[in-house]
């Protein structure tokens, strides 16, 4: 009799795990509270345009490709990738702006126009990074670190000094980079993870260096159209997606996780239950018994430390601007101070932002002559309570992104060309997504909340129950949420001794 599993929740982790399971010969029911799949890697269409709700910056493309060869199956069949070059554009408030190419000839042209040294301070900077990811990768992100054993050894120790992750993303850059431009350009994407450069661990600096060692990669049709991929495959396989269904609690029975309830609907039985919902949020609503949160108490969760949020503002504008690339950031003055107000509960007056412009290498998501474009900025999370998020706050931030973007050469006359503007705050984040305390990426992955430290992916109080997603181990980030699907896959595969195929 194969094994009947459940999955609460339709986010990238959930979707993964599904197709790891289905494709070893289980039965997968995912159950998801939005009428969309997704989660926070979602789309929002405006017809005539569409804007990757979210996540618009894939990471180690062969990540991606991996959910599809463990199901046996091709990737091309389901996917295509856009070669991204340069990687970023990037502006500055006194008018320049530099191209960091995926090519090394014309990376260098850019690197020596700030200065040789800097060049040869950027070159050895991600020798070293590139180094110390090859550890992590090797010895931390891709293990489950479910016994204590397998982080306190002595080999993932020296692994760890290795890594060296005791100094911030900052300190390491500004070692070896003296021009504050170039600075801001690599820390600014160390905030990928939702952690400030100032203070998360330095490992974090290997964002931008995957990027230009490993390429920036654009899926056509946007990164939702991964999420209708993996949609395909788990129909393919036999697998169920149940949206609309809100889980309301874990069902438990002497201590075994037996099925999920819902207010409105059934409830549902299964051999393994898996939350794809975010973890401080299943702790803290969907297991009920305090003995059966184990550590995660009430009290716990609050003292955790929680990543950034985002504020996103979507425009459909009438006509092409190929001033922009399709990564682009605008690096804007005082820029440590108006990051750092991300993280301390205030909304950065002088913010630096991201702008998404896919629209000039991909067609499928705009219908008319023009582009669909997104701007993301770091706002606090909504723990800090410090931000009621009315129409007035929006529209400050929208404002004030728009008077940023007219400043940028060519782009002078954008605010007459919107067709139509959205806008996505952290109540989004927590209303839409269950997403704890609005944030965008989980739990912050400081170095008292990664590896062995961070939630595992299996209770340690209730059996047949496990974790996948942002805030368990190894991260945020899509890429890493499959890499979290791989893990707890093996780890229910390991338990269940199951072999079907
Ligand atoms: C603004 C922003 C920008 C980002 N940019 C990038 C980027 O460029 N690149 C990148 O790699 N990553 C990016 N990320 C991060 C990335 O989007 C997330 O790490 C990833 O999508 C998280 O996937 P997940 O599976 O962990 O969880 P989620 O996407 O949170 O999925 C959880 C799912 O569970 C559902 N759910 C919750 N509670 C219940 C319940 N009670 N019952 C049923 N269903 C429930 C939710 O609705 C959701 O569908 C970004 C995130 C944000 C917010």
């Amino acid at each position: 009799m194969k094994k009947s599993v459940i999955i609460i929740g339709a986010g990238v982790g959930g979707l993964a795990t599904a197709i790891r399971l289905l494709s070893r010969g289980y039965n997968v029911k995912i159950y998801e509270k939005q009428k969309t799949i997704g989660g926070r890697t979602n789309q929002l269409i405006h017809d005539p345009f569409t804007f990757d709700l979210t996540a618009s910056i894939l990471l180690n493309r062969e990540i991606l490709e991996e959910v599809f060869s463990y199901a046996h199956l091709d990737f091309n069949d389901y996917i295509e990738f856009v070669k991204i070059d340069p990687t970023y554009r990037c502006f500055y408030p006194d008018g320049t702006q530099y191209d960091f190419s995926r090519d090394l000839v014309s990376l260098i042209k850019t690197l020596e126009s700030f200065s040789i040294e800097d060049s040869i301070g950027y070159i050895k900077l991600f020798g070293e990074v590139y180094e110390r990811y090859n550890i992590a990768n090797r010895d931390f992100l891709q293990r489950s670190f479910e016994n204590p054993v397998d982080f306190f050894n002595p080999s993932s120790l020296i692994s760890a000094l290795k890594t060296k992750a005791f100094s911030t993303s900052y300190q390491l850059i500004s070692e070896y980079i003296k021009d504050e431009k170039l600075i801001n350009f690599l820390c600014y994407q160390s905030l990928y993870v939702g952690v400030s450069p100032y203070e998360g661990p330095s490992i974090y600096a290997l964002v931008p260096v995957i990027s230009q060692l490993y390429g920036l990669w654009h899926l056509r049709g946007g990164v939702y159209s991964y999420i209708k991929a993996l949609e395909k495959v788990i129909y393919q396989l036999g697998g169920e997606i149940i949206t609309n269904y809100s889980v309301d609690e874990i069902i438990i029975s002497d201590d075994k996780a037996i099925g999920v309830k819902s207010k409105e609907l059934d409830e549902v039985y299964g051999d393994i239950i898996v939350s794809n919902a975010d973890f401080p949020y299943t702790m803290a609503h969907l297991i009920k018994s305090g003995h059966h949160k184990g550590e995660y108490t009430k009290e716990k969760l609050k003292e955790m430390k929680y990543s950034c949020s985002s504020f996103i503002l979507y425009l459909g504008l009438k006509t092409k601007y190929p001033q922009l690339s399709v990564h682009n950031l605008y690096l804007n003055t005082n820029f440590k101070e108006n990051v750092e107000f991300a993280f301390t509960g205030k909304l950065p007056p002088d913010a630096s932002m991201y702008i998404y412009c896919p629209t000039g290498i991909d067609d499928s998501m705009i219908k008319n002559e023009g582009e669909s474009l997104s701007v993301v900025v770091r706002v606090p999370n909504l723990l800090f309570d410090s931000i009621s998020w009315d129409k007035a706050t929006v529209m400050d931030m929208r404002n004030r992104i728009v008077d940023t973007l007219k400043t940028i050469k060519g782009l002078e006359d954008l605010e007459e060309n919107i067709e139509y503007e959205g806008y996505f705050t952290p109540k989004d984040l927590k209303n839409d997504f269950n997403s704890y305390g609005g944030t965008a990426y989980g739990l912050s992955p400081t170095l008292t909340q990664t590896n062995y430290f961070r939630p595992h992916f299996k209770s340690t109080q209730v059996k047949n129950l496990y974790f996948v997603g942002s805030s368990v181990h190894p991260g945020p980030g899509v890429s890493i949420v499959l890499l979290s699907s791989k893990l707890v896959t093996e780890e229910i595969l390991k338990d269940t001794s199951s072999r079907f195929y």
